[in-house]
């Protein structure tokens, strides 16, 4: 090999400049990043306002010659320009900040074209702090509207205006899409392109800003269809792999472990137990949720599930957001099957050292039929025997990037067995997914994010449940609060008071929470009150919810920690410390603690006003409905699907362009297409989806 001659060598980039480094934070770094940065908005550069014309409060462009200008020192310095234009008229140009600059170019006699909204001062109209450059007579109007670009502390309008209009000329913008697929109403993506950044003047700026415009409607369709065809190619990746069969035998474990139930299954959750057993018997893994609201009794589904696949023989894995409710979990199949000879092992971060290598041994050597425990499950070096079942409860708690971690563990399997040299060799078995959730996934988002996932819906509840009453009080009302629950405790029934997570302030969380103990406390003497929070150790949680479980603790006051899941059925009355601060769903599920048994349960949200618009709304909701699947609608409403589904967190942004609700008939339209693409045009397709979503795609399928 030639030795690399220093002096071809590239140069060393040139380091970055400030504006470059903010306009890569935002993300924009290649030219198709920069094409597809579109603005928020356009100012009229193209045409002249006389200033005679010009009305207070416009927003105006006028042109004309400095007749004055000085710098004045009563009150603030400040350099004062006036101008008069052709018709006579003048204006007075106020800077506050300013350089000598600023003199030199709209010193007298010089001509300058400015822009500003118009005021009525008290020496007439004048424009503060207005953009302005100095012109001859002849420099010509922008022949465009001029874009105004989502921008950042340190990135200069005019900087990315610049940036954005050269990326415009390189980005590969060439058409992807054969022509039957593009409606014909619509530019191609070029043209759409360079009309959004640069619309002609007398354009309806109306079409523009509310997105109906046709060149809107095709970046929204191409968006549409890129996020279409990665869901269906993920769709038919998956029918391409193969899963053990494991089919339901009568008189099998799941039918012993009905039998051994205190209670019937309802029609409901027969139902559901049915569909997921007809997925299990297929060879194809099962991608399926199953939703159902707080309470409607989803373990004991899991359960039946996890019975059939250990039935065939197959290992089984039972995963939970929180340890404290992968503890639970554990604890209640334990008590369902370890009669049947079931043997369950646990596993979560905090178990080490032997009693760790134990567990790992067991699933890897097939002991362990049942692995219950937090995502330390899937961490890298858990290994099954056979895994041929995988649950996940509380599915939407799990960030986007551990469902994907998840998956990619799960499918482990299937990409060794696509590696093998020979071809000879029947392929690696993937295990099926049961993913479980009480926030059900709205129809839109049915439609398309989880168009690769199939549903089972439990929408019944136990028989015997009294619906929860729900009030909203200020946190005035404390006292009365506490004395319902010396009311609640003395006939015997449990309480939980929740205190509001706040955010970046762990140790503040924690304050509250210690305080508001010490005050039921002392309102309750000689009853128990519990605390329980994220920072305490394992063990001492597990000893605090032990004793409220096992009712010889009344009050328990807790952080989130007992969001999701905790199932004590002799719990009758909830409180939520400023509930303002928790997100509907997180309320819901919070309220789902109580009312899990005959009793007739109440939940009362004490706030601290003022209380913003969507702080109502939510307290409003809570009040009004007790129905999970309504109360995500709302959700929906109040936060969009964007949120909805914690991808904000992830970076991993849904849509940018397009709106799934006001979009539907672009949405349907991309829908049917897409199979028809993948079947026919297999590489416009890969384009389209690289194009759109580039290392997103990945994202997409978790
Ligand atoms: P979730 O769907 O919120 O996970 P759980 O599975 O925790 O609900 O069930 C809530 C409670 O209802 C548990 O105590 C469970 O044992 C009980 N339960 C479940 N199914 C039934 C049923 N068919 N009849 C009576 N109680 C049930
Ligand atoms: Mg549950």
């Amino acid at each position: 090999m030639p030795k690399a001659d220093p002096s071809t060598a590239p140069p060393k980039a040139a380091a970055k400049s400030a504006p470059q480094k903010a306009m890569e934070k935002l993300g924009l770094k290649r030219d198709i990043d920069l094409a597809l940065h579109l603005p928020l908005r356009y100012e009229d550069e193209t045409q002249l306002t006389p200033i005679a014309q010009a009305r207070e409060g416009d927003t105006v462009q006028c042109e004309g010659e400095v007749t004055e200008s000085r710098i004045e020192l009563r009150g603030r310095r400040q350099l004062l320009v006036r101008l008069r234009d052709d018709s006579g008229a003048e204006l007075l140009l106020r800077f506050l900040h300013f350089y000598p600059s600023h003199q030199k170019t709209m010193a007298v006699g010089q001509r300058l074209r400015v822009r500003g909204e118009l005021r009525g001062g008290f020496f007439g109209r004048e424009m503060v702090h207005p953009s302005f450059k100095a012109v001859n007579d002849d420099t010509p109007l922008a022949s465009a509207l001029t874009p105004v670009y989502p921008a950042s502390a340190g990135l200069p309008q005019a900087y990315l205006r610049k940036a954005i209009a050269s990326a415009l000329q390189r980005a590969p913008l060439d058409e992807v899409l054969p022509a039957f697929a593009v409606p014909k109403t619509l530019p191609s993506l070029r043209e759409a392109l360079n009309f959004l950044h640069h619309p002609p003047p007398r354009v309806s700026l109306a079409t523009l800003e509310d997105h109906s415009h046709p060149a809107w409607q095709r970046l929204k369709f191409e968006e549409l269809l890129a996020q279409q065809l990665s869901q269906k190619q993920a769709q038919r990746e998956r029918a391409l792999l193969r899963a053990p069969a494991l089919r339901a035998q009568a008189g099998g474990l799941h039918e012993q472990l009905l039998g051994a139930l205190p209670f019937a299954l309802t029609a409901a959750q027969q139902r559901v137990c049915e569909e997921i057993a007809q997925d299990l018997a297929r060879p194809q893994p099962m991608h399926r949720l199953l939703q159902g609201d707080v309470g409607s009794g989803k373990t004991v589904v899991a359960a039946m599930a996890a019975a059939v696949s250990m039935a065939a023989g197959w290992q089984c894995a039972l995963m939970a957001p929180t340890e404290i409710l992968a503890e639970q979990h554990f604890k209640k199949l334990v008590a369902w099957l370890d009669p049947l000879g079931i043997q369950v092992a646990w596993l979560t971060g905090s178990i080490k050292g032997k009693a760790r290598q134990k567990m790992l041994d067991a699933a890897a050597s097939g002991e362990a039929q049942l692995i219950v425990g937090t995502h330390a499950v899937i961490e890298d070096k858990v290994q099954f025997k056979r895994l041929g079942l995988a649950i996940i409860d509380e599915q939407h708690r799990f960030g986007v990037a551990q469902r994907l971690a998840l998956r990619m563990k799960l499918q482990g399997h299937g990409d060794a067995g696509a590696a093998r040299p020979h071809g000879g060799q029947p392929p690696a078995l993937e295990p099926h997914m049961l993913m479980m959730s009480a926030t059900p996934i709205p129809r839109t988002l049915a439609m398309t994010y989880f168009a690769d996932l199939d549903v089972s819906t439990i929408d019944e509840l136990p028989p015997g449940r009294t619906p929860i009453v729900t009030k909203v009080f200020a946190d005035g009302k404390r006292d009365e609060v506490i004395a319902k629950i010396a009311d609640e405790v003395e006939r015997g029934r449990q309480v939980y008071w929740v205190c509001p997570l706040i955010e970046e302030s762990e140790a503040l969380d924690l304050k509250n929470a210690t305080e508001t103990h010490a005050e039921l406390s002392a309102a309750l003497p000689g009853q128990p009150v519990g605390l329980l929070h994220g920072r305490m150790p394992t063990a001492e949680k597990a000893a605090v919810m032990a004793e409220f479980a096992g009712g010889r603790m009344g009050v328990l006051v807790a952080t989130t920690v007992i969001e999701v899941g905790v199932d004590v059925p002799n719990a009758s009355l909830m409180v939520i410390e400023h509930a303002e601060r928790f997100g509907l769903s997180q309320l819901h599920q919070l309220r789902g603690r109580v009312g899990r048994g005959a009793v007739a349960s109440v939940c009362v949200l004490l706030y601290t006003g003022p209380l913003s618009d969507t702080g109502k709304s939510r307290l409003k909701a809570m009040a009004e409905t007790n129905d999970g699947f309504e109360i995500a609608r709302r959700d929906l409403d109040i936060r969009g699907p964007g949120e909805f589904m914690g991808s904000r967190q992830s970076g991993a942004e849904l849509l940018r362009f397009a709106d799934l609700q006001e979009d539907a008939p672009l949405l349907q339209a991309a829908r049917a297409l897409a199979p028809r693409l993948l079947d026919e045009h297999a590489d416009a397709a890969q384009r389209q989806i690289s194009r759109w979503l580039g290392s997103k795609a990945e994202f997409l399928k978790a």
